[in-house]
């Protein structure tokens, strides 16, 4: 992949004359900056003022053109986080006149998905926020195809999981540091701001307390293509049932630990008579963990970030979720929203240590470990002593934290037990199958028929053709399902 911009050669003076005369030309889709994608033509961004620019002239266009309301209070949201206060985007505006006294533009002839990551070392975020949000606004317009390209203008540095957003263009993202050596005026020929948010499923608790969002909009169905675009990317092909069956146990091995996971994963084993596996973010490649994960009959980990591999599940398959003492798995459903999402035909187990015996805490650790030391002493008795963590905002509350990081031994008989009741026989996939629903179309010649008969009598007869498309279907009681 190349890190220059253009292999496109473009005509410099044509396009500088094409800024100067026209300005820019903006029209969006949405009706609020929390549901708005704009398309550009010469938007342009001064990496010195590290603002975007918008250049009247008389053939420049703004829809919507809000007036002072672009500022109250943006005019879109740069994530797919909603109305995140951070996550803003805007232009300041001149008149194309003033090209003159300014640097010489550098133009980018790539079509550009310009937009924010909102966290990208953390691997639930960096699926949910970004790729798959990235990856639908890319199908949502056609030119924004494998030759676009992505700019990242959080801020960040690439993280440690860079590779995964390579993955959705041929062309190397850019971030807004390296903006900086390509030109101190740069004007995008065409863009795309903002990033749609229409498969989101979860709200991190800004607000109100963290849970499902209110309007899920995403099945299984539109996930699986993702992943199944993804797998393609990352040379993985889908094995066909065939081969063993077996469990996967994600683990983490810097903290939020399972203490004694070498029992159970015997214990698994035995339970189940599969074989039973490790991985971790820190062991294995991520290719390695998706190959894993693709063809496994069950997922068991710790509530945390890497749980969102669910994604890579195939049917049928059970996730387990481990969470240490006092954390209400109710209270923290992003992996349990993602399951049962309609269509990912999942089954979800949630286990809670609930024996203060089997945990271990850290007070003594920085308070974004979870460590409770710098609190006042009253404040962290009351926190020691509690056996659960009330409902809370995002994303400081150190009750939660110090929770959220202990390591659990996990009471092996209680977990088989809880993934028993659900977990009948073996765990496993189904074989693949169509599963979305059907709706019958509207009834048609509805007729009533009125008749007396006598003093005594009455009949009304309703009566209907089918709907047009049963006709077509083989099994007529889909509809029913
Ligand atoms: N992580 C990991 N192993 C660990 C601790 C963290 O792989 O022992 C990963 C985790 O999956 C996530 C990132 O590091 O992608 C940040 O973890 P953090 O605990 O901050 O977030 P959480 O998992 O609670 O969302």
């Amino acid at each position: 992949q190349s890190q220059e911009l253009s292999q496109v050669q473009i005509d410099y003076n044509a396009a500088l004359q094409t800024l100067v005369e026209d300005g820019t030309r903006m029209v969006c889709t949405g009706r609020m900056h929390t549901d708005r994608i704009c398309r550009f033509e010469s938007l342009c961004y001064s990496t010195e003022a590290e603002e975007f620019i918008y250049f009247h002239s008389n053939s420049s266009v703004m829809l919507p053109n809000l007036g002072s309301r672009r500022f109250q209070p943006a005019l879109l949201d740069l994530s797919s986080v909603e109305d995140h206060n951070t996550q803003y985007f805007n232009f300041v505006e001149l008149p194309a006149a003033a090209l003159k006294y300014m640097p010489k533009p550098v133009f980018v002839p790539d079509i550009a998905l310009i937009t924010n990551r909102f966290n990208p070392d953390n691997l639930m975020h960096v699926f949910h926020d970004d790729l798959l949000p990235i990856y639908y606004t890319m199908q949502q317009f056609p030119d924004l195809d494998l030759e676009a390209r992505l700019f990242f203008m959080e801020g960040w540095s690439e993280g440690v999981h860079f590779d995964l957003y390579k993955l959705l263009s041929n062309k190397q993202p850019l971030l807004r540091e390296q903006l900086k050596s390509l030109g101190r005026l740069l004007c995008f020929t065409k863009s795309y701001v903002g990033l749609s948010k229409i498969t989101t499923w979860y709200q991190y608790g800004f607000v109100q307390p963290q849970g499902p969002k209110a309007n899920i909009l995403v099945s299984g169905n539109e996930i699986r293509q993702f992943t199944k675009f993804m797998m393609e990317k990352l040379n993985i092909s889908l094995e066909e049932s065939s081969s063993e069956e077996y469990i996967v146990v994600f683990s983490r091995t810097i903290n939020r630990l399972i203490l004694n996971e070498a029992e159970l994963i015997l214990a698994l084993a035995q339970e189940f008579q599969m074989k039973t596996i490790t991985v971790s973010l820190e062991e294995h490649s991520f290719s390695d963990i998706v190959r894993l994960i693709s063809n496994a009959s069950m997922l068991v980990s710790m509530h945390g970030a890497q749980l969102v591999m669910s994604l890579f599940l195939p049917r049928g398959a059970t996730v387990v979720e481990l969470f240490p003492y006092a954390i209400n798995p109710e209270h923290y459903t992003p992996y349990k929203t993602l399951a049962t999402l309609p269509g990912m035909d999942l089954q979800y187990i949630a286990w809670q240590n609930t024996d203060r015996e089997d945990t271990v805490t850290y007070p003594d650790r920085p308070w974004d470990q979870g460590g409770i030391a710098h609190l006042d002493k009253a404040e962290q008795e009351r926190i020691i002593k509690s056996t659960e963590v009330p409902r809370h905002l995002c994303c400081r509350n150190p009750e939660w934290l110090f929770r959220a990081y202990q390591d659990t031994k996990v009471d092996i008989p209680s977990l088989i037990h809880v993934i028993r009741q659900t977990v009948k026989s073996k765990p496993g996939p189904k074989k693949q199958r169509w599963s979305g629903s059907l709706y019958p179309g509207k009834v048609r010649d509805a007729k009533c028929q009125a008749s007396v008969q006598g003093t005594s009598e009455a009949k009304l007869v309703v009566s209907w053709q089918i709907p047009w498309n049963l006709k077509y279907l083989k099994d007529k009681t889909s509809f029913l399902k």
